[in-house]
């Protein structure tokens, strides 16, 4: 690294290193008052506060509920933009954790690390903005409805990535312990399509099916037989998944209902095989209709795109990583997920890069993300911003150099 950047760098970790009781107060905070997807409001107003205060220029998103900063510009005209995106709603669920700090709202719990998002960018701009000689010029995006999978497009349809030359944002992972990240080229996260099948039929008399179209019978038939025909329809050498989360029908034992929902979800690594997976579905309910006589219509959601990790983003930061952490402790090769991750739609626009960082104890094993007893290491949360400051000017410089 340069002189120039050297000393840039020294002030940064030192504006990081001051702010590091703030952040782990901002995660408390956050994580104390969570709140769901689309109705992030108060989050949004937390931030905006913390954002007012620093004197960062920003507006919250139409609906309130999340934040865009406006571009706070290098002196040099001709350095690259650079987004940094943090989530910042939480999931449906009782917090079960024992934490002093634990939310303080019914069923709803910050159980994927969005508070530690937010709280890390939070003090990573607070830095960056006391830094008036940066080689790039930056906004920051505070992304609701992350685990709806639509605060991206919202975002990005409110003037998020205009202008934007690349983007960057972080995500805890609790299977590492603190000090280890995980920065991946290539495809990340799965294509996804969720799904409603309302299977209707023709209540009546348990002791009398023959008199009625059996919802139940054909919503059970039709769960054995996605499982069975999907996936031998499917180029086992390309991964998919399907799964029916819920099924909902019926009141008492003795009376054969009307209607059956089934709710799921298809995940693949490639959009053509979700798509071709889609109709396969479709298929499949309409040979069950027939044969049960029911009518079965299938309702499907939009399809979430998969995340792609921009080869030179990923392996500029991975090699910063590396200098930062040590070699072994960045990994480059974890095998793609079939979950979701919206930041998927800003990298379909953009060259990015999701970032995984461990915040995993070392003499502890923690349960994993979205589940009630979900804890993080908050020793972890520090590293994030030293980790993005690093990736900023590494990538900065290597962009200014092709
Ligand atoms: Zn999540
Ligand atoms: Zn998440």
């Amino acid at each position: 690294m340069e002189q120039q950047s050297i000393e840039v760098l020294r002030r940064l970790d030192r504006y990081l290193e001051e702010l590091e009781p703030k952040l782990i107060a901002f995660r408390r905070q956050i994580h104390q008052h969570p709140d769901l997807s689309g109705k992030e409001a108060n989050t949004a107003r937390f931030i905006s506060q913390v954002l007012t205060g620093a004197a960062i220029p920003h507006r919250l998103a139409a609906n309130g509920c999340g934040i865009i900063s406006e571009t706070i510009r290098s002196p040099d005209p001709a350095a690259p933009v650079i987004a940094l995106r943090a989530d910042i709603d939480a999931l449906p669920i009782q917090e079960e954790t024992g934490i002093a700090f634990r939310s303080n709202n019914p069923r709803v719990m910050h159980a994927c690390g969005h508070d530690a998002h937010a709280a890390m960018l939070l003090t990573t701009v607070l830095a960056l903005k006391q830094e008036n000689n940066l080689p790039f010029s930056w906004r920051a995006i505070f992304q609701p409805s992350e685990e709806e999978g639509q605060g991206a497009q919202q975002l990005i349809q409110e003037g998020g990535l205009e202008n934007v030359d690349g983007i960057l944002a972080l995500h805890v992972d609790p299977n590492r312990i603190v000090g280890k990240a995980g920065i991946t080229p290539g495809p990340r996260t799965a294509f996804c399509r969720d799904f409603v099948i309302e299977v209707r039929g023709r209540g009546g008399h348990a002791a009398r099916p023959h008199a009625t179209i059996d919802p139940v019978a054909a919503a059970a038939h039709l769960v054995t037989l996605i499982y069975q025909a999907l996936p031998r329809s499917s180029d086992a050498r390309d991964p998919m998944v399907v799964t029916i989360g819920m099924i909902q029908g019926g009141h008492t034992s003795n009376v054969i209902p009307d209607i059956v929902t089934l709710k799921g979800t298809i995940r693949a690594l490639r959009r053509e095989v979700a798509i071709e997976a889609s109709s396969t579905l479709e298929r499949l309910s309409d040979a069950t209709a027939q044969a049960f006589k029911a009518d079965i219509k299938v309702g499907f959601k939009n399809l979430l795109n998969g995340m792609v990790n921009d080869e030179l983003t990923a392996n500029a930061c991975a090699e910063v990583a590396r200098e930062f952490l040590r070699p072994e402790n960045v990994i480059c090769d974890d095998p793609p997920s079939l979950g979701g991750e919206d930041f998927a739609d800003y990298t379909a626009k953009v060259p990015g890069c999701m970032i995984t960082l461990g915040v995993g104890f070392p003499n502890r094993k923690v349960t994993p993300l979205h589940t009630a007893t979900f804890e993080l290491n908050e020793a972890g949360l520090l590293v994030g911003p030293k980790l993005l400051v690093r990736c900023l000017l590494h990538w900065s410089k290597k962009r200014a150099a092709m």
